[in-house]
């Protein structure tokens, strides 16, 4: 059996049997190893999403492996496919119940960008409606890239402020968007 890779500790400062380190880092260290996704899968891109968490690829490596479909009970929301301008609503108000903080990640071309569909029917990028913190490119992507931007969003959350969501900037970002 092979031994537990345990998690890196935060910076501190340590001594004979004592450490110490910021409520920040350990709140986003606690945060990063256990976010919840709320797999938005809306064509082939999902099938990788499968992949991803299937006994291979294994996204529970990462604390990750409870998927939610209640926007309540999750925090990371992977956008996978093609959204049509009429899903756009119900995507919004899926963002919109999703409790503080929150992570969004566009997988592949169609979620970043509308991908190939360059037509009057898809949304050219779910950004156009809710921001975005990771981009992950593809299409579709492999389920390496998507651990990837998984990776990507666990480093933010490490290094996020506890007061970055009550920020003006926040705040300012939120209300470009029509969110209260
Ligand atoms: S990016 Fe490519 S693989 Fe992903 S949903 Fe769009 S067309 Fe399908």
């Amino acid at each position: 059996m092979k031994p537990v890779k345990m998690a890196e500790a935060p910076a501190g400062h340590s001594g004979a049997g004592f450490f110490a380190t910021s409520f920040d880092q350990v709140i986003g260290l606690a945060r990063s190893y256990s976010l919840w996704p709320l797999p938005f899968a809306t064509s082939c891109c999902g099938i990788e999403f499968m992949a991803t968490m299937g006994a291979h690829y294994d996204i529970s490596r990462f604390g990750s492996e409870r998927p939610s479909f209640s926007p309540r009970q999750a925090d990371l929301l992977l956008v996978m496919g093609t959204i049509a301008k009429k899903m756009g609503p119900v995507l919004k108000q899926v963002y919109i119940q999703m409790a503080e903080p929150r992570w969004v990640v566009a997988v592949g071309a169609c979620a970043s960008s509308g991908g190939i569909f360059d037509t009057y029917s898809v949304l050219q990028g779910i950004d156009r409606i809710i921001p975005v913190d990771v981009y992950v490119p593809g299409c579709p992507p492999r389920p390496e890239q998507i651990l990837e931007g998984l990776m990507q969003v666990q480093h933010m959350a490490q290094n996020e402020s506890l007061r970055r969501r009550n920020s003006e900037e926040y705040q300012e970002l939120m209300a470009s968007y029509n969110i209260q």
